[in-house]
């Protein structure tokens, strides 16, 4: 719908609802970020969130085609290739870009992002692999875990400050609340009518 705060025009945001999210539909290049930024990050109050705590979860993700080394991740489930074929432009634009006084960098994912670099994808056999490929489609038959779709989250519940289950509802069906399987054994649907959040601890069936 028109924006108000864009003088009226409408602004395209796609966004993947779908397994995967985003990533389902993303342009797969792969950039983890500036370890500046990571850092400033921090400083501002954010403990936990310097390049030195992100990057061994980043390096936990990747299998980067390029190998391990201090700042890359060699076997992770989620692929990230560099070397792959490309348009003989984007060759010339890697070398017009040297040629202007742009420095190459070999690997902009290393935690510094300056200069002209050669794009890094989630690719696996030249097709799109994203988080979906790399983390639940492996386990997706596993009998711990329940994949449910064509529904959206609604609400959040807390047991303190653990998420104990969700508020779902489904197109043409009434809401209804799912509780982690872990905490409550057997898993089952309950009716919002019998179900009161603040007393989260035990679900009549
Ligand atoms: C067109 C496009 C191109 C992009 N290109 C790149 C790129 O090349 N490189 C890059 O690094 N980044 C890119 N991005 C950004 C990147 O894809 C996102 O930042 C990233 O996917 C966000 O991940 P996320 O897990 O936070 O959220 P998402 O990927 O959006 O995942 C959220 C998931 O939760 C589900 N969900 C949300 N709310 C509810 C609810 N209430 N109930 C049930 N389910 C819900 C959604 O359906 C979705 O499956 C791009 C994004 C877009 C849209």
């Amino acid at each position: 719908m028109p924006q108000k705060g864009a003088h009226g025009r409408r602004l395209h945001l796609p966004r993947g609802k779908v397994l995967g999210g985003s990533h389902a539909l993303n342009a797969c290049i792969w950039v983890r970020g500036d370890s500046a930024d990571y850092d400033a990050w921090e400083e501002m109050g954010n403990s936990g969130w310097g390049w030195s705590d992100v990057l061994p979860f980043f390096k936990k993700i990747e299998n980067f085609d390029g190998g391990a080394s201090a700042t890359r991740g060699g076997d992770g489930p989620l692929d990230v290739r560099e070397n792959f074929r490309r348009n003989p432009l984007q060759e010339s634009m890697v070398e017009a870009a040297q040629q202007a006084g742009h420095t190459l960098n070999p690997d902009y994912n290393s935690g510094d992002v300056e200069g002209i670099s050669r794009m890094q994808l989630n690719l696996r056999d030249g097709e799109r692999f994203n988080v979906w490929h790399a983390y639940l489609r492996p386990v997706a038959d596993h009998k711990n875990l329940t994949l449910i779709t064509d529904a959206r989250v609604e609400k959040v519940l807390f047991d303190g400050n653990r998420a104990r289950g969700v508020l779902l509802h489904q197109e043409g069906s009434p809401k209804k609340y799912w509780q982690i399987p872990s905490f409550f054994q057997p898993v089952h649907w309950v009716a919002p009518k019998f179900f009161c959040v603040r007393a989260w601890g035990r679900v009549p069936s």
